[in-house]
């Protein structure tokens, strides 16, 4: 039931809860399983690399972006541009939209 995440990736988000409250950014990934999503430069996570010539690593502190619970993020309307509900809909002939909750607007499908 992958369509009834109202997020997708690559769309714009505004970061809820945890750490980085109120940071927005793009959407990397979307886990359905696990409910998280990835989201560009939020809840950041300091790898510790060590360095291993044979592979051309060189080591030090890599930053990448952690998961975080789908339900920590909020779609940020591209028409109102505000931090929204998404509305679903489903038209006459099944197929799902999904919509913003605050100006009707619809969010692209991915
Ligand atoms: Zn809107």
């Amino acid at each position: 039931m992958a369509w009834r995440l109202s997020i997708r990736k690559g769309d714009t988000v505004k970061v809820i809860a945890v750490r980085d409250k109120g940071k927005q950014g793009r959407v990397l990934s979307v886990d359905p399983d696990s409910l998280t999503c990835t989201v560009e430069h939020a809840q950041t996570i300091k790898r510790h690399t060590r360095p291993n010539p044979a592979k051309q690593i060189k080591g030090g502190i890599v930053e990448r972006e952690g998961p975080i619970n789908v339900s920590n993020v909020m779609v940020v309307c591209p028409a109102c541009g505000k931090a929204t509900r998404v509305r679903h809909q489903t038209l006459a002939d099944g197929s799902k939209l999904r919509a913003c909750h605050r100006c009707g607007a619809t969010l692209s499908q991915h």
